[in-house]
């Protein structure tokens, strides 16, 4: 999908059937059975808001009315055309600063970043969703922690640094990884990280770091580089280094860097983001297509439309 598609695809009158085709919207079926009353059958019925209808139960003791936008993760709480939402979505997935966007689409600055704040956070529970122990046995994982120094300049001559420690690790075959921000590179801290993110019997390949030593007692296989004395690699294997794990780092760095200028406290949430960006695009170059269904992802599903199907 290209801008100059999706510019015909909303000019084109099609907004609705496309959110429903991708999954981003869930309204209940004409005539299925209310999941307030469950005897009422849901009918379509005017509205003044888009799609220009709702739906609502015909048993009179109950009527609720289900809004379509409320059956959305979405567009829950959204007051912006849905065709401008896409298009939001779209210079988001592109990578467009919130000044690009509102310059693309002529929407409010603020709008633009509480939105993007919102897609943010969808990769944030994307993060939650998808987490899974990596590695195995044949498996090599490269660790290691790096620190991101945040500094604030204030108006006086103090200025106070915050640093934030990340501890990661990436599986050389499959590129899957994990990242946690951690309060120091202590062992207790590390190691109860490697125990729940790495399968034992894995391979891991670190820097010499003292909190690394004994990690063989765990139940893994381990080689370290000496960084301290200048080593890139390992002098006895030149395949035993990290240099898969510090390129991720320079990686989010960069995607931090370039992201910095809005600010919005959660340095969480953009690391979801660079974490899911990432692994996106391994699968599906198409990051338009891969953030719809992200969204898609968190549209709530109700068993009660399953079990009416059923008897249907
Ligand atoms: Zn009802």
């Amino acid at each position: 999908m290209n801008l100059r598609a999706l510019i015909g695809l909303i000019d084109g009158d099609l907004v609705y059937d496309y959110f429903l085709n991708k999954g981003l919207i869930n309204p209940p079926e004409e005539g299925s059975l209310c999941r307030n009353c469950g005897t009422g059958k849901m009918n379509k019925q005017k509205c003044d808001s888009f799609p220009g209808f709702e739906f609502r139960c015909r048993n009179h003791q109950c009527r609720q009315r289900i809004k379509i936008s409320s059956t959305s993760w979405l567009l829950y709480n959204v007051k912006l055309p849905w065709s401008t939402i896409l298009l939001i979505i779209y210079c988001w997935s592109m990578q467009y600063t919130t000044s690009q966007a509102e310059h693309e689409i002529k929407c409010n600055k603020n709008t633009i970043t509480s939105f993007f704040s919102k897609l943010r956070y969808a990769t944030h529970l994307y993060c939650i969703l998808h987490s899974k122990t990596i590695g195995g046995p044949g498996h090599i994982i490269e660790i290691d922690e790096t620190c991101m120094v945040k500094r604030k300049y204030n108006r006086g001559r103090y200025t106070e640094s915050m640093h934030t420690w990340y501890f990661g690790g990436i599986d050389r075959t499959t590129r899957d990884f994990f990242i946690v921000q951690v309060p120091d590179r202590k062992k207790k801290t590390l190691v109860p990280i490697i125990r729940s993110m790495i399968i034992q019997g894995t391979t891991i390949y670190s820097d010499s770091w003292s909190s690394y030593k004994k990690l063989c007692d765990e139940g893994y296989y381990h080689d370290a580089v000496n960084h301290s004395i200048g080593e890139f690699v390992n002098p006895d294997d030149h395949s035993i280094n990290t240099q898969l794990i510090e390129s991720t780092w320079s990686g989010l760095k960069r995607f931090m860097k370039k992201k910095g200028e809005h600010k919005d406290g959660n340095i969480g949430n953009y690391m979801s983001e660079y974490y899911w960006r990432r692994k996106r695009k391994l699968e599906d170059p198409d990051m338009f297509q891969a953030a719809l269904q992200l969204l898609a992802s968190l549209v709530p599903q109700s068993d009660e439309y399953e079990e009416f199907e059923e008897t249907q």
